[in-house]
């Protein structure tokens, strides 16, 4: 077994084995929290990725046809192992990505469900069938895996994210290369440490770590009929562009700049709570995040002022440590972007509440940016169009319901929205005219769980089949439809 304790050299995984790149490149991968460096991870070449799907690709004949209820008992397996390495998991995601354990806890929960919704493919991959089309004709549609996927990952959720693909795509019968964030290796190497002693055999899941080359190939290699990307949106753009030019399936889910609309009506305090967390939790380096809040009529006074009280009253820090809310961001080059947006946003003439530049000197090591808000945001703005990607959060103000839905609407990016109110039309009219595909109600984070999908669309995510849900199982599947003249 791997583990993290002095810094080392990662390797791949493949074939049930580590093995080292061919690559002479490699990254320092540092802990956020401190800079300390944790480990260096290997730029794999495209010759490793080709070694790798060669694995994968004889793994296949066997696997697709080992029984759908053997593959799912593996996953039986696996959910058993992850449940009881739960707080080492979580400790290894607070310590490359620096989101406090309590939050790297719960992710290691989503990966988990990810992993019980998959092991229920004996009755997922059930066809349908009609037992008399015309006399003595029957007609049937089977489910069938597709072959070796790609999977290409972000940093923010190094459990969650791969758990959205290689569960359903190995349930489903498929083989599997993880291309890991390469800012996040660490995790991905433990689940593949799980698998192999979950019972799962040799070529069905492989790592190949590395950037932009490994991605390359993934998106070249003829071998390869489907790629599954989640990461931010020039690159999901690109690579939905390039993997479907060559044939491939693709699903690439992308960045977002999710709006809180809140009506007057609202219950305050569980807004302010809510909003706070989805705004400030994982400093927020969340898809789902909430990054603007619109505040209809007299609510807006009321509710900055409190914003600013509870976030005036955020801890900072490790996010190893007990009661540390606020970790750091990913890395110094995310720090400084993000500085340089607060700076943007006020040549831009937004008005800083709160200022998180200073919270946290990093001369203690880290990369931390304390909560940061501005209010009086306008659309012509940098800071509501982009996706910062870090702790800060913008306030629009508009006098309707109707004026906020519009607001929400103009963003290129349709991940998430929310609202809090308590009138139940104002609930319907948000459902029915908001455009983004994951709806909050009286809640901050409305991300669904594994048996739905995630669901955005417009620049927040290219392709026809969402990650987890039936889209999961139609993307790793394809169908052979049976029609056949019996005697009898
Ligand atoms: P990223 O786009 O920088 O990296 C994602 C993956 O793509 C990594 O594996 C990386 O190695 C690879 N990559 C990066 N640049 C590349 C390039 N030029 N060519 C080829 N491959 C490249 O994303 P990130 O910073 O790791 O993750 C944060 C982003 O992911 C945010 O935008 C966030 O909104 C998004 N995200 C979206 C969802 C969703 O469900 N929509 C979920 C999680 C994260």
């Amino acid at each position: 077994m791997q583990t993290v304790t002095e810094k080392k050299m990662l390797s791949n995984f493949v074939n049930g084995q580590w093995v080292k790149s061919k690559t002479d490149r490699y990254e320092e991968v540092p802990n956020p929290a401190t800079g300390e460096i944790l480990a260096e991870v290997p730029i794999s070449t495209t010759e490793d990725l080709e070694e790798a799907v060669a694995v994968a690709k004889e793994a296949f004949k066997t696997w697709k046809k080992t029984p759908v209820p053997q593959r799912s008992r593996i996953l039986f397996n696996y959910q058993q192992l992850l449940v009881k390495h739960w707080d080492e998991l979580a400790k290894l995601i607070t310590l490359e990505n620096g989101k406090n354990y309590t939050e790297a806890y719960g992710e290691v929960l989503r990966g988990i469900e990810c992993v019980e919704f998959a092991a229920g493919a004996p009755t997922l991959m059930m066809g349908y069938q009609l037992p008399d089309i015309a006399s003595n004709i029957e007609s049937g549609a089977y489910r069938y895996p597709i072959g070796v996927i790609g999977g290409i990952t972000p940093f923010n959720f190094p459990m969650m994210v791969p758990c959205w693909m290689f569960p359903m795509a190995i349930a489903t019968g498929n083989t599997f290369i993880l291309k890991p964030s390469e800012r996040t290796p660490l995790l991905a190497n433990r689940l593949a440490e799980l698998l192999t002693e979950a019972g799962l055999p040799d070529g069905v899941f492989n790592i190949v770590h590395g950037a932009h080359d490994v991605v390359n190939g993934i998106l070249n290699h003829p071998d390869i009929p489907a790629v599954s990307f989640v990461g931010s949106q020039p690159v999901a753009e690109y690579v939905y562009k390039t993997g479907t030019a060559n044939g491939k399936r693709v699903q690439a889910l992308a960045g977002a700049k999710n709006h809180t609309i809140v009506l007057p009506d609202a219950n305050m305090e569980l807004a302010v709570k809510d909003i706070i967390n989805a705004a400030f939790g994982s400093a927020g380096e969340r898809c789902m995040a909430c990054s603007v809040v619109v505040a209809v009529g007299d609510v807006a006074d009321t509710l900055v002022e409190r914003l600013v009280e509870e976030s005036d009253k955020l801890t900072i820090g490790n996010g190893m440590e007990e009661g540390i809310f606020l970790g750091p961001v990913i890395r110094d080059a995310h720090k400084d972007r993000t500085l340089s947006y607060i700076e943007t946003g006020l040549e831009e003439g937004a008005k800083l509440l709160r200022d998180g530049r200073n919270d946290k000197s990093s001369s203690e090591g880290g990369y931390f940016v304390g909560p940061t808000i501005f209010d009086n945001v306008t659309k012509e703005m940098k800071i509501w169009k982009d996706e910062i990607f870090a702790p800060v959060l913008s306030i629009v103000r508009v006098s309707t319901l109707d004026e906020a839905i519009a607001y929400a609407n103009e963003s290129e990016f349709a991940n998430g929205a929310c609202l809090f109110t308590d009138s139940a039309k104002a609930i319907r009219q948000f459902r029915e005219e908001i455009d983004a595909g994951m709806l909050g109600v009286n809640l901050g984070v409305p991300a669904p769980m594994a048996f739905f999908p995630f669901s955005g669309y417009k620049k927040s995510f290219y392709g026809d089949l969402h990650a987890n849900g039936r889209d999961g199982v139609e993307f790793y599947t394809r169908k052979k439809m049976l029609t056949a003249r019996h005697s009898y």
